[in-house]
């Protein structure tokens, strides 16, 4: 038998559960054996024998690894869209573990006939499977729904691995009976789909409204605030009550129409549907700490308590996307973010100085149970640092 691969982090301070109805847990160690997580609790109360890697996280903040639900890779850790290499690997100092591509439409060249966009997504679904970019688990393979494709194409695609639909909208579909009825196959062989909400991102996409969001009927309202054009007011909140789907709010749209998105839903009872992600790489660019902003915006200027915030761009998408990550939970994936108060930033601890809008500084990132990177060269610099004692 091989030997168990045991991580224990200890001496943490707060420990952020991801889980809104109960987002901070009372305990200040967690286990990992390979790679999910095993304990949660007081130190005192766990078996900590026989650790591989230990890590001292020395009263600093830990809570699941950050997710962002809509991005656009193409291949490994570079995109075309603004000429940048090692995006994701920037984006992981961020505190994000996991990554879901909403259509990998950056790619020069981006094919699309049925055969060639099925052949296209079936590739990259398998390129970042075998290739995770600094250990980040990106999600990809989301193939643009175009005219011409029938059931036969998404049951192809889903026996062929491909778990998402990339954004409707951006192809030739436009019209929500279409849409609808490709989303409807997609669902039946078991892939999630995401929809463009808003106006047109860059020239060559288009307009959806609210009314061909709720006709077309996506598992995941994509980028509710724009990307960056939102729709009118009476819209965002009409999908807000109609949808019960996930309400997705993003770093590269419009920050008023977020908030709205974040109030609207909040009086609605539906804030276990409001799931984060940046649409990097984009017009605007790449985001590393896109997640993180958004967690310091919607906490700051939408009076959502830092803790709940969290939650939005963990276990609220965890849950929404059906992954194994994003919650600490006994038998989840051990994918983790430490991080502590930012040097000089104004408030008591952590958590009031996301309230006031500061970023947290990230001190160390763990995927499947191991270390991917230590202190982000991208967040301030946070006051204390998680330290590996042994391993
Ligand atoms: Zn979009």
């Amino acid at each position: 038998m091989p030997e168990t691969e045991k991580l224990v982090i200890r001496n943490i301070g707060l420990m952020l559960s991801g889980l809104i109805e109960d987002p901070i847990l009372e305990a200040d160690c967690i286990i990992a054996e390979n790679g999910k997580i095993s304990a949660i609790g007081r130190e005192k109360d766990l078996n900590t024998d026989g650790a591989t890697t230990t890590v001292d996280a020395h009263g600093v903040t830990l809570a699941p690894g950050l997710i962002d639900s809509h991005i656009h890779p193409v291949v490994g850790d570079y995109t075309p869209r603004q000429q940048q290499l090692h995006w994701i690997d920037s984006t992981l100092h961020g505190g994000v573990t996991t990554l879901i591509s909403a259509g990998e439409v950056h790619m020069p060249g981006r094919p699309r006939d049925v055969v060639g966009l099925k052949a296209m997504a079936i590739a990259s679904q398998r390129w970042y499977e075998n290739f995770r970019p600094s250990g980040v688990k990106v999600h990809a393979g989301a193939p643009v729904i175009e005219h011409g494709m029938v059931e036969q194409d998404f049951k192809d695609l889903a026996d062929a691995g491909v778990k998402l639909l990339g954004e409707v909208g951006l192809g030739t579909v436009k019209d929500g009976t279409t849409g609808k009825q490709m989303v409807d196959w997609a669902r039946k062989y078991g892939i999630q789909s995401t929809i463009h909400t808003g106006g047109p991102s860059i020239p060559g996409s288009g307009l959806v409204d609210a009314d061909m969001v709720l006709e077309t009927g996506t598992d995941v309202v994509g980028h509710i605030n724009g990307g960056h054009s939102a729709l009118p007011d009476d819209q965002i909140i009409c999908l807000c009550e109609s949808c019960k789907a996930a309400l997705e709010i993003v770093h590269n749209g419009n920050e008023r129409a977020a908030i709205l998105t974040l109030n609207t839903a909040r009086e609605l009872g539906k804030l276990d549907q409001v799931i984060l992600g940046t649409d990097g790489p984009a017009g605007s660019g790449v985001q590393p700490l896109g997640i993180l902003r958004m967690v310091a915006l919607l906490s700051s200027m939408g009076g959502a308590p830092a803790e709940q915030a969290i939650c939005f761009g963990t276990g609220n998408t965890s849950r929404q996307r059906k992954l194994d990550t994003g919650r600490l939970e006994v038998g989840m994936c051990a994918d983790f973010v430490l991080m502590d108060q930012a040097q000089h930033a104004p408030g008591k601890d952590i958590l009031e100085s996301i309230q006031l809008g500061n970023l947290p500084g990230v001190g160390m990132t763990v995927i499947d149970g191991k270390a991917t990177s230590q202190r982000s060269r991208n967040t301030p610099p946070a006051q204390r640092l998680p330290e590996i004692i042994v391993g």
